[in-house]
């Protein structure tokens, strides 16, 4: 019988020339979910433009720019995406521009070149196993485990899986194999049980919580009343309320830095809905995200403008065909 379904989420980081009309047809299947975006992109023939807050056209992507621009918005920091986002605007870039700009970018995302014995050679991979807990106590903060009761012989056959358990020993298996083959694999948490932070949520919330909410209000990230609210929360109701986000945010971080040449993100979920169940399933799904889960207030800050430019503009696609 199955119960739980492995989903293994793969993102290949190869940005790669396409029309503005794949453009669009991206963005109108996979990102712009409930036209949650509209009022952020627009979308004419030979371009696409991302919107200010007044809905002004703000930034432009030309057709004969979408091959640079997706590999420059894939090979360079923040900062320098920072500076060509605000200096291009709505200029076109002319031919000597775009030329200059591709001589500017580095390798690092090219694929190495094949190599016979080992097929994966070099191959930067990143794997996040979903959650952290790996014990049934643990994962009641999360409400990732599922405890399957034999109603004959109740207390003899229960069986508890744990989420963040299940993921974290599928991305050892997986990481293993990818290494045979030559890859070269990060966890975003290398540890079991652990957050991404090297240490459990039980020792984060005792030992790190209060600096973490200090610091974020005084960087101005939290204003005083939502500061004052998450420093009385116990445990459970910080973690759904702060930590989750939070610390989703780095495992994203450790993954970018990374450059890797594809993401695998590991989860087990009952089935499409994944909303509450109470019996086994027999059903065998499997999901698949698109990179650039952006709303509207996402786009509020601009480093996440800069990740959405590039979502839109490059192409997801198998890494190679073995
Ligand atoms: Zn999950």
């Amino acid at each position: 019988m199955r119960y739980l379904i492995p989903i293994v989420l793969f993102i290949a980081q190869t940005g790669m020339a396409q029309t503005i009309a794949e453009c669009k047809h991206r963005f109108d299947k996979y990102l712009n979910l409930k036209g949650a975006l509209s009022d952020r992109v627009q979308f004419e023939n030979n371009a696409f433009y991302i919107l200010n807050d007044k809905k002004e056209k703000e930034f432009a992507v030309y057709t004969n720019e979408t091959k640079v621009l997706a590999d420059f918005f894939e090979n360079s920091s923040l900062t320098e995406q920072a500076k060509l986002y605000k200096l291009k605007g709505l200029n076109k870039l002319s031919k000597k521009q775009l030329d200059s700009l591709a001589m500017t970018m580095n390798d690092d995302s090219k694929l190495p070149k094949p190599n016979s014995s080992k097929p994966l050679q070099n191959i930067r991979i990143a794997i996040d196993p979903g959650h952290f807990s790996s014990n049934y106590e643990d994962s009641k903060v999360e409400g990732k485990y599922v405890k399957l009761v034999n109603e004959k012989s109740r207390k003899k056959d229960t069986i508890t899986l744990v989420e963040g358990q299940l993921t974290f020993l599928t991305a050892q298996v997986l990481k293993n194999m990818l290494e045979e083959q030559g890859a070269k694999v990060i966890l975003s948490r290398n540890k079991e049980n652990m957050t991404a932070f090297n240490q459990t949520y039980n020792d984060w919330y005792k030992y790190r919580r209060n600096k973490v909410l200090d610091s974020l209000k005084q960087k101005k990230e939290l204003d005083d009343d939502k500061y004052k609210i998450l420093k009385q929360f116990p445990k459970e109701k910080l973690f759904w309320a702060f930590f989750r986000d939070y610390e989703l945010l780095e495992r994203a971080k450790k993954m970018n830095s990374y450059y890797p040449h594809l993401s695998v993100i590991i989860h087990y979920n009952v089935d499409d809905k994944n909303s509450p169940w109470t019996t086994a399933s027999q059903r065998n799904n499997s999901m698949c995200f698109i990179s650039g889960a952006f709303g509207t207030k996402d786009l509020a800050k601009p480093a996440n403008k800069l990740h959405f430019t590039f979502t839109i503009g490059k192409t997801s696609s198998a890494i190679r065909n073995y």
